[in-house]
C-alpha cells in the first residue's frame, strides 16, 4: 500500500484491490447536468456510465420549464437578434455583483452557445428561440429584450418506447387541468383567456383522449414540452448511443487512489458495487432542497423542505462524502427562490410566477404593507420576503390580495378564473383552506389579523397610482420583464389595476424555491476545489450540487439549466482529454 493510500484509508475511504466494473467516466445523477455530461463524454470517445438513485430518471429537470438561458445562441442570431459574448459578460458581471468569478462566467459564455449548436446538429436535443422572453433585468447594461431564453422543441414520448415509463413525471398540479403539458407561448395564451384559450384546451384535450395507447397504459400526456421534452430528448440521444443508465443506484462514497478520485461505491438495488472511473467522476446529483436538516443548518430561517418544488430525491446525500475529500462549499444559503402557493390536499406547492404581476393585486406583509414590486423576477420576490421578514416585519407568509375583478378573470394557483368557476363551485377545502374572502377591505384585514386601517391605506395608495398606470413605491410594470406576464387589455400599465371591485380575497404566499444552488466550489473546468483552491483530481461537479456560476443572481429563464448542462459538457471535455473534440474547434 502506498503512503497516499494509507492516508486515504485513515480518512475512511474505501480501498479497492478489485473493482466490480471499470469505465472511463462515471456520472452521478440523471438530470440536465448528468445526462449532458454523459452524452458529451460518449461523444469524446469515453466509455460512460450514468447512475441514478431514483427509479426514475430526469430529476428536477423533468419537472421544470426546461428553458436554457444562453447569450448569443445560434437561434437568436438566426432570428436577427443581436448579441455577443461581451454583452453577455457585461450583463452577468453587473447582476452577479461580485458573487461569481469572471473566469467562470466567461467559460460559461464561451461554451454554452457552442454546446447548444452541437446538440442541435448531432442529437435530439433541439430548442426554439423564445424571441420575446426578456432577460430578468433587460434594462441593465448588456441586457436583452428576448432571444437568450430558449425552450426545448416539443417531443413525442412514443419515441422513447417503454423507456418513457421510467421518466420522472411532473406533479399533476403543474399540468393544465392536471393533464396537459404546454409550451412557454401556450402559457400566455391560457393566461390571456378568451376564445384562443378555449380553442387550445378543446384541441389538446381531444388529442389527449384519442391517444388510446397511452391512456390504456395509464401514462400521462405524451406530447412532451418544457422540462419533460428536454429530458426525453437527452434520454433518446443517450439511448441511440447505448450509454447505460442504472436506475435505483445511489452514490454511497468515492474511492481514492494515489491522491485522486479513482471511482465510486454505488448501492444498486440493495447490493454494493464498486466502479472504477479511469478518467473521472462527474457529480450531478442535484441540490439539497429536500433535506430539511441541511436547509436549517445552512439557510435563512424559517426554512424547511415544504415550500420547494424540486425533485423529492434531491436530498444532498453527496455532501458528506464530498466534504471528507476536503471539498469546499459555497453559496449554501442560496436557492433559486420563487414565491409559492400552498393549496390544501395538493402534493406540493405551486410556483407563483404569472399571478403576481397581473393587474388588481398586490402582496403585503403581515402588517398590511407592500414590500416589493410584485411583478419582479420570482427570485427577487423570494429574497425580499426573507429580507423583510428578518429586518422589517413578519412576511412569511405574506398575503397576496386581489379583488373580484381579478378573481373573475385570472387563475390563482388551483383556482380557475371565476368567470368559469364561481366561488360556489369550489370545493370546501379551497374555499376555507386556501382563499380568504370578505365583502370589504377592512373585513378582509380583520380576517387576516391585519390592522384594518393599515391595509386599507396601502390599497388606497396603490389604487391611486394604478389608475394613472404608475407605481411610485416599487416601479411595478416599468421593466419589460414585469410586462411579460401581464394583461395587454389593461392600460396604461398592463401590470397595474385598482383593487376596488368587491368581494376581496387573499391567499398566503411562501418563499419557496425551484431547488438549492449552493454546493461544491468548482473552477472553470468544473473541477471540484478544496478550501485551498486546489482541484480534487478526478472529481467534477455540475448543476445544483455545485455552487452556481450565477452567484446569488438569476439572469433569465433558463439561468439554472443552461449552466448545469454547460459545465457538465466542460467537465466531460476536461476529464476525457478532448480539446474541443466534440465541440467545433475554436469555440472553447
Ligand atoms: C417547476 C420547476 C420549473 C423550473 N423551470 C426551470 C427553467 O425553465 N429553466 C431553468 O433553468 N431551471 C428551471 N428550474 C430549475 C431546474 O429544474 C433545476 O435547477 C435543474 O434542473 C437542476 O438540474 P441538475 O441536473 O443539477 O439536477 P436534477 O435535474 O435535479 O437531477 C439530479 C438527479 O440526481 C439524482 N441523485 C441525487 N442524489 C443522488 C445519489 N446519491 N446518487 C445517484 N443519484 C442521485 C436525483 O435523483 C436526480 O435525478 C425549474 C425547476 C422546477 C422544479
Amino acid at each position: 500500500m502506498t503512503p497516499a493510500r494509507s492516508l486515504e484509508a485513515r480518512r475512511g475511504f474505501a480501498q479497492m484491490s478489485t473493482w466490480d466494473r471499470s469505465v472511463d467516466f462515471v456520472v452521478i445523477g440523471s438530470g440536465a447536468a448528468g445526462m449532458t455530461g454523459a452524452l458529451f463524454a460518449h461523444e469524446l470517445g469515453a466509455s460512460t456510465l450514468l447512475v441514478e438513485k431514483s427509479a426514475h430518471y430526469g430529476g428536477s429537470t423533468a419537472l421544470s420549464g426546461g428553458m436554457l438561458w444562453v447569450p448569443a445562441n445560434h437561434l437568436m442570431l438566426e432570428a436577427q437578434l443581436s448579441d455577443s459574448l461581451d454583452e453577455g459578460l457585461t450583463y452577468l458581471e453587473g447582476i452577479t455583483n461580485g458573487t461569481s468569478s469572471v473566469d467562470r462566467l466567461r467559460a460559461y459564455l464561451e461554451t454554452a452557445p457552442a454546446m447548444v449548436r452541437y446538440l442541435a446538429d448531432r442529437s435530439h436535443v433541439r430548442f426554439n428561440c423564445v424571441r420575446d422572453y426578456p432577460d430578468y433585468y433587460p434594462e441593465r447594461p448588456g441586457g436583452r429584450a428576448g432571444g437568450r431564453s430558449i425552450e426545448p422543441v416539443e417531443f413525442d414520448a412514443h419515441q422513447l418506447g417503454i423507456e418513457f415509463a421510467h421518466q420522472r413525471v411532473p406533479s399533476w398540479n403543474m399540468l393544465v387541468l392536471g393533464l396537459l403539458q404546454i409550451t412557454v407561448a401556450e402559457v400566455r395564451t391560457l393566461t390571456r383567456g378568451g376564445t384562443p384559450a378555449l380553442r387550445f384546451l378543446a384541441r389538446h384535450l381531444l388529442r389527449y383522449l384519442l391517444d388510446i395507447k397511452a391512456r390504456r397504459r395509464g401514462r400521462g400526456d405524451t406530447r412532451l414540452t418544457l422540462g419533460p421534452a428536454l429530458v426525453a430528448r437527452l434520454r433518446r440521444s443517450l439511448m441511440d448511443r447505448d450509454v447505460p443508465l442504472w436506475l435505483r443506484s445511489r452514490l454511497r462514497d468515492f474511492v481514492m487512489e494515489d491522491g485522486r478520485v479513482a471511482g465510486v461505491v454505488i448501492e444498486r438495488e440493495g447490493r454494493t458495487v464498486t466502479i472504477r472511473a479511469r478518467k473521472g467522476v462527474l457529480l450531478a446529483a442535484g441540490g439539497f432542497e429536500r433535506n430539511a436538516g441541511l436547509r436549517q443548518r445552512y439557510q435563512q430561517q424559517p426554512i424547511g423542505d415544504a415550500w420547494t418544488v424540486g425533485c423529492a430525491d434531491n436530498t444532498g446525500d453527496w455532501l458528506v462524502s464530498a466534504q471528507r475529500l476536503g471539498a469546499e462549499l459555497d453559496l449554501m444559503e442560496e436557492a433559486w427562490w420563487t414565491p409559492v402557493l400552498v393549496a390544501p390536499d395538493e402534493p406540493q406547492p405551486r410556483v407563483m410566477i404569472v399571478e403576481k404581476g397581473l393587474p388588481g393585486s398586490l402582496i403585503v406583509d403581515q402588517r398590511g404593507e407592500r414590500f416589493v414590486n410584485e411583478a419582479a423576477p420570482y427570485n427577487d420576490i423570494g429574497r425580499r420576503m426573507f429580507a423583510t421578514h428578518a429586518a422589517v416585519a413578519p412576511a412569511i407568509p405574506a398575503y397576496f390580495v386581489f379583488d373580484g375583478r381579478y378573481r373573475k378573470k385570472y387563475a390563482v394557483g388551483p383556482v380557475m378564473p371565476g368567470s368559469g368557476r364561481p366561488d360556489w363551485t369550489l370545493s370546501r377545502t379551497v374555499r376555507e383552506g386556501f382563499l380568504t374572502r370578505a365583502p370589504t377591505i377592512p373585513d378582509l384585514a380583520a380576517k387576516l389579523g391585519i390592522e384594518r386601517g393599515r391595509l386599507e391605506r396601502t390599497i388606497q395608495r396603490y389604487n391611486h397610482g394604478a389608475r394613472a398606470g404608475r407605481d411610485p413605491d416599487y416601479g411595478r410594470g416599468d421593466s419589460l420583464q414585469d410586462r411579460y406576464y401581464s394583461d395587454p387589455d389593461v392600460a396604461p400599465n398592463p401590470c397595474l389595476g385598482p383593487i376596488d371591485s368587491p368581494p376581496f380575497y387573499a391567499v398566503r404566499v411562501y418563499p419557496g424555491d425551484l431547488g438549492t444552488k449552493g454546493g461544491l466550489r468548482t473552477d472553470t473546468n468544473a473541477r471540484v476545489l478544496t478550501a485551498g483552491g486546489e482541484p480534487i483530481l478526478g472529481l467534477y461537479a455540475a448543476g445544483n450540487c455545485s455552487a452556481s456560476v450565477m452567484g446569488a443572481s438569476y439572469p433569465g429563464a433558463g439561468g439554472t439549466i443552461g449552466p448545469a448542462m454547460t459545465f457538465a459538457c466542460i467537465a466531460a471535455h476536461h476529464a476525457v482529454g478532448g480539446t474541443g473534440v466534440a465541440l467545433k474547434p475554436g469555440t472553447r
